[in-house]
């Protein structure tokens, strides 16, 4: 958020050694462009170690969905030009600069692993992540992959799919148990009508209980 940098910054001072590796600020793309830019000029200016994670998603996501200097638009539609934000954060001086893939989560959490554990500030930028729900991201064309289902009878109610906060996954109270006799006190849902077959899911649940259904 728009004051998660300043704050990263500020703690990594307070810290010292002992912050190294556990300080990361997360901001939207839209938020960097008005209020994270200068915390970040402080932080490389004055020799702080935190971790940014720029979420590139093109959008200005909670606060009106209106149009940016990201987006490519202006706010009465009319193309723009558009940030490039790797060479922004570069020319404000950042050396270390990573792009990753954030529907990889295994490729996502080994960079920002790698990037908190360093002695000087570095970016993490998510690419090709527009939000889903802003319609010419095309989310079903992006990911041209089934949408998923859950197995009633693998999944063991465990909850660690709802983690990822996905709009399409809901919870299902009542009692019950897997094929193989687990208990469980529920099971997930997943809305066919909101899926768009990112596989986020699939990669968190350790029971295969999350399966491919309809293309
Ligand atoms: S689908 Fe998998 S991760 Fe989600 S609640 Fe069921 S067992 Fe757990
Ligand atoms: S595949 Fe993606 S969109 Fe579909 S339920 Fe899983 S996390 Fe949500």
């Amino acid at each position: 958020m728009g004051a998660s940098i300043g704050g990263a910054f500020g703690a990594g001072k307070v810290l010292g050694n002992e912050g190294l590796g556990k300080i990361c600020a997360v901001i939207g793309d839209s938020t960097f462009l008005h209020s994270g830019i200068g915390p970040l000029i402080d932080s490389v200016y004055n020799k702080g170690y935190s971790t940014t994670i720029l979420l590139d998603n093109r959008i200005t996501a909670m606060t009106g969905q209106q149009e940016t200097a990201g987006t490519g638009y202006r706010i009465n539609g009319e193309p723009s030009s558009m940030i490039d934000y790797e060479q922004l954060v570069k020319a404000l001086g950042v050396k270390n600069v990573r792009k990753v893939n954030p529907y990889n989560i295994q490729e996502t959490m080994g960079v920002i692993t790698e990037e908190v554990n360093k002695d000087e500030a570095s970016v993490i930028i998510t690419q090709n992540s527009p939000c889903m729900l802003l319609r010419r991201a095309k989310p079903l064309e992006k990911f041209n992959s089934s949408l998923f289902l859950i197995d009633n009878e693998k999944c063991r109610g465990c909850k660690l799919c709802l983690e990822i906060n996905c709009p399409a996954i809901s919870w299902q109270a009542g009692d019950g148990q897997t094929k193989d006799g687990h208990k469980r006190k529920g099971v997930v849902f997943i809305n066919q009508e909101q899926c768009v077959g990112c596989d986020v899911c699939t990669q968190v649940c350790k029971f295969e209980a999350i399966v491919p259904g309809v293309k």
